[in-house]
């Protein structure tokens, strides 16, 4: 490829999302590496490491996303590719020794908290559920006085809906001194907003379905590290497993990462304003964005995160005459610009009230409102928000 990561380590990641990945420069190459479609290579002696071999072992339209996303990380070795961010997640659990521990947030992505209880109750390993943001409570289920240490310390920051705040770098730092891997779901902020390897994180996640692709028309994962043998592990897991990525969605993501930088600018800012404009209003009961001086998350966002991501969320006021959660539905019901509709990161603003998921835990309030604020105009969503609220009261 024709971007190095030595050269890419020099520039700034907003230059890296439009340069990485492209094919060398060569004379009459296309500036765009293609779409390769095939089960299987040409091929006569024995197979190595290297080697594609099969569809399911290595796919070239793969290789750009791959290598962009370890550029952007500052991981030392390509990322991986998945079918969806939770084939990446099934990927990433299965590092976890039989019988061994793993410890995850209360407020994980409700996918990956679901599988992680289905693989703990056949027995696969125990699950100890935490609050991240509570750096001592973790501390304690990861080396406990009386019991087995951790294996897996799971990662999620900002939080999913709840937007709590972990500290990263002390988590990983107890982990590791408890012998346990670290893997960081970064789905939210995207490598443009915080770089877990750099926070000691040993495995990155994302649902590339989300910003990375960003227009809400490919679902995708990924995993990323710098360590070999964790990398070694996760291409075998993902090989047998066959969790992979479709060339045609490799090919749409790099495509989508190219406006990433410009899509997280616009989409961040626009969260900031709305944030102020909603804390105030008597219909808004509870708001959570780690933007806000007074949120709880807000000092430690500030100091391992560039900006406080685009996702925010709202606890809708009730009244006489409806409850807080049907409030919130007609809410969602009477916006006519904001998509209401499940996921987030794409370029369109997305709401929904999440106890909609009969998986969402029951500490999620039933009248909160997730906001995925995209790239439109911030005063037309603030102009849509208004008069959905208003309507409220009429
Ligand atoms: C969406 C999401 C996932 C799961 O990814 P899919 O691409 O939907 O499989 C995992 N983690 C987070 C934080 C997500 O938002």
């Amino acid at each position: 490829m024709s971007l190095s990561r030595e050269h890419a380590a020099e520039l700034s990641a907003d230059t890296v999302v439009v340069a990485a990945g492209r094919p060398e420069r060569a004379h009459d190459e296309a500036v765009n590496p293609p779409i390769v479609l095939s089960s299987t290579y040409y091929g006569t002696g024995a197979l190595g490491d290297g080697d594609r071999g099969y569809g399911r072992y290595a796919n070239p339209t793969w290789d750009p996303f791959e290598e962009a996303l370890a550029q952007l990380e500052g991981a030392e070795l390509p990322g991986l590719l998945y079918a969806s961010g939770l084939a990446a997640v099934n990927s990433a659990l299965s590092l976890i020794p039989a019988g061994g521990v793993l410890v995850m947030p209360s407020h994980s992505y409700a996918g990956s908290l679901v599988m992680a209880a289905e693989l703990a109750a056949k027995g696969l390993f125990e699950l100890r559920i935490v609050d991240i943001a509570d750096t001592d409570a973790v501390k304690a289920q990861l080396a406990p006085d009386d019991g087995k240490a951790a294996d897996m310390l799971w990662v999620e920051s900002p939080t999913n809906p709840m937007l709590g705040i972990a500290d990263v770098r002390a988590l990983t730092h107890a982990a590791h001194a408890a012998g346990a891997v670290v893997v960081t779901d970064n789905t939210f902020s995207t490598p443009l907003v915080q770089q877990p390897l750099s926070l000691g994180s040993d495995v990155v996640l994302h649902s590339v379905t989300k910003y990375l692709a960003g227009h809400s028309d490919v679902v995708l994962g990924a995993l990323v590290t710098s360590n070999p043998e964790i990398r070694a592990e996760l291409l075998h897991q993902r090989t047998i497993h066959g969790g992979i990525a479709g060339p045609f969605e490799a090919w749409l993501a790099l495509r989508g990462l190219r406006t990433l930088a410009l899509r997280v600018e616009r989409s961040q800012a626009s969260a900031a304003t709305l944030a102020e404009r909603l804390k105030g209003h008597p219909r808004v009961e509870g708001i959570r964005f780690p933007g806000l001086p007074d949120d709880p998350g807000h000092e430690r966002a500030r100091k391992q995160m560039k900006g406080f991501g685009s996702i925010l969320c709202i606890q809708v006021a009730g009244d006489a005459g409806r409850s807080a959660a049907d409030a919130a539905d007609e809410l969602v019901k009477a916006l006519r610009l904001w998509i209401p509709a499940t996921s987030l990161g794409g370029v369109e603003s997305l709401i929904e009230r999440r106890r909609r998921h009969t998986a969402e835990p029951e500490s999620v309030p039933e009248n909160l409102v997730r906001m995925s604020v995209g790239i439109e105009n911030v005063e037309d969503l603030w102009a849509d928000l208004e008069q959905a609220l208003g309507s409220l009261d009429a």
